[in-house]
């Protein structure tokens, strides 16, 4: 084993090397995703040196504002006006009452340039992947991440290749073919095109994809939401978080993002607790947690949650480790409870999330009813993506209270209805 631990050739800021999560292996910094000796995943592995305060403080405000704590160059190239991050950390007291909790905020990734988180990994990928020497941005994606590829390969002049399930939302598809890339569309479902991305990132050295061959680099991009949180709360840890789980990548980045916190002094080291949130037709890591076990099988997805509709999580045995060690859970709810998680994040904050979000208010929801959350800790729920992309879900559950011809008689009759 050699440790690669001097100035590497490639200059992405801290990065050191990628390291093997299973076996520890380390190898240059270089697009490689899964370790030549176990096939373990590779992970960034970095020297950080000496990052205070008031060197994120001094950031412009946006994920780049972390790019000490991020696998990406010193001067990456920064747009103030699309940038993704930094979005609105909400104090959701009436939601709290609502669910019978004392301290809540809702980060509400919403506000990201194409509406959901996916534009923070799409960012730093991207940023890695001009310096690993790659031309175009590709991906397999559930939606949201096809939307972020598209509009970033837009944004820096790439072409881009992106590969969806032909089922999906008919938004999300109008919202990835607007930006005029390569939209690919596969009779299959996200797990086969997951496959299918793999071949072809093996047959073109010079297709980046986002999560598949620069998935090391990608990952990383989903730690800002947990520095952010940290920051935005004063620079202090939440008691306690719930995510969304689809591969469950930003679930175990979210608790890196926290320990590097701790460890790097810029918060007070205090204990908090993760919980990934599931959809019960999608819920395979949810599945194996409950069973007490370390696989997680696979499944074939059937929820109306289909950005986390992932049936073969790469990161579930991950995800079960870091909600283990902290003292969390995972949790599933029903495509029912996704709705009415929907509406009632809406009719309590006027914020509006994709079915992902109502998986996470729902699986909280559930959590405190079953006493898993604790009423009394400061809880954050990441909201991950908006609810114009997911209009389909909803539909058929809401719509105007009546309609009536251009008459105040009218419009109150009905009001009184
Ligand atoms: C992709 C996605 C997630 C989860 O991502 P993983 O890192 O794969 O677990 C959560 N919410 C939304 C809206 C997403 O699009
Ligand atoms: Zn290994």
């Amino acid at each position: 084993m050699t440790a690669v631990d001097t100035t590497p050739a490639l200059d992405l800021g801290p990065a050191r090397a990628l390291s093997c999560r299973e076996c520890g292996h380390q190898i240059p910094l270089a697009p490689e995703f899964a370790c030549a000796e176990c096939f373990g995943p590779l992970e960034v592995a970095y020297d950080f040196g000496s990052v205070t305060r008031a060197d994120i403080e001094s950031g412009p405000k946006s994920i780049w504002r972390y790019r000490r704590l991020l696998p990406v160059p010193p001067d990456v190239e920064s747009h103030p006006n699309t940038d993704p991050g930094f979005t609105r950390l909400v104090k959701a007291d009436r939601l709290a009452a609502a669910l019978g909790v004392k301290s809540l905020w809702v980060k509400d990734d919403t506000g990201n340039p194409t509406h959901s988180f996916k534009d923070r990994v799409v960012a730093v990928a991207l940023a890695a992947a001009r310096k690993l020497g790659f031309k175009v941005l590709a991906c397999p994606s559930t939606g949201n991440l096809a939307n972020a590829v598209a509009a970033a390969a837009a944004r820096a002049g790439w072409d881009s290749v992106v590969l969806i399930p032909s089922s999906l939302e008919r938004a999300k598809i109008l919202t990835s073919a607007v930006y005029d890339g390569s939209l690919i569309a596969v009779d299959g479902n996200y797990d086969d095109v997951n496959r299918l991305a793999t071949e072809l990132a093996a047959e073109n050295e010079d297709w980046a994809f986002v999560n598949v061959n620069v998935r090391p680099y990608y990952a990383e991009g989903s730690k800002t939401l947990g520095y952010e949180v940290a920051e935005q709360l004063g620079w202090r840890l939440p008691g306690q978080v719930v995510i969304p789980v689809a591969s469950g990548s930003q679930l175990t980045k979210v608790d890196k993002a926290f320990r590097e916190l701790a460890i790097l002094g810029l918060v007070e080291d205090t204990p908090y607790r993760v919980f990934g949130a599931q959809a019960t037709g999608c819920s395979p890591v949810s599945a194996a947690y409950k069973a007490d076990q370390d696989v997680v099988v696979p499944v074939k997805p059937n929820t109306i949650a289909r950005s986390l509709a992932i049936g073969a999580p790469a990161d579930g045995p991950y995800v079960l480790d870091t909600v283990r060690r902290t003292g969390g859970a995972v949790e599933d709810v029903t495509d029912e409870e996704v709705v009415e998680g929907i509406r009632l994040l809406a009719r309590t904050e006027g914020i509006f999330a994709e079915t992902a979000g109502g998986v996470t208010v729902a699986t909280a929801k559930k959590l405190i009813e079953t006493g898993q959350l604790d009423p009394d800790a400061d809880t954050v729920l990441l909201i991950t993506g908006d609810g114009l992309k997911t209009l389909d879900a909803v539909e058929n559950h809401i719509g105007p209270k009546a309609v009536v011809p251009p008459n105040t008689a009218a419009v109150r009759a009905a009001l009184d209805s």
